[in-house]
């Protein structure tokens, strides 16, 4: 990662991410950074846990431990308060792909902010 500014936009597309997966179904650590790296990020532990720690404090994922098979697992789900705030955020980031994505193909000085489809 280059600037602290990418980094920074990295992380919340990476929190976005996680809250999304966490709205499925509960996930845990390992299996966020397998479908990260399916995505084509080049994540660990050390991205990962950090952002899943920062999503609880912020009430927007609980966690519960599973024993599995004499193994401590850490789940995390998402809260009403992740779920109302991802909606939200599922929102603008429809909107703003369109937005960018559709600008980008067009020609530029020709932006239209509420294009007719
Ligand atoms: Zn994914």
């Amino acid at each position: 990662m280059h600037s602290t500014f990418e980094k920074r936009l990295h992380l919340g597309f990476l929190q976005l991410h996680i809250l999304h997966h966490a709205s499925i179904h509960p996930i845990y650590g390992t299996w966020m950074m397998d479908e990260l790296k399916d995505h084509g990020y080049d994540v660990g532990p050390s991205h990962v846990y950090p952002l899943l720690k920062e999503l609880m404090q912020e009430g927007l994922l609980t966690m519960n431990e599973k024993n599995e098979h004499g193994k401590i697992r850490k789940y995390y789900q998402i809260t009403s308060l992740g779920l109302s705030i991802l909606k939200d955020l599922r929102e603008k980031a429809q909107e703003l792909t369109e937005e960018i994505l559709d600008h980008h193909s067009k020609e530029e000085g020709k932006h239209e902010s509420n294009s007719s489809r």
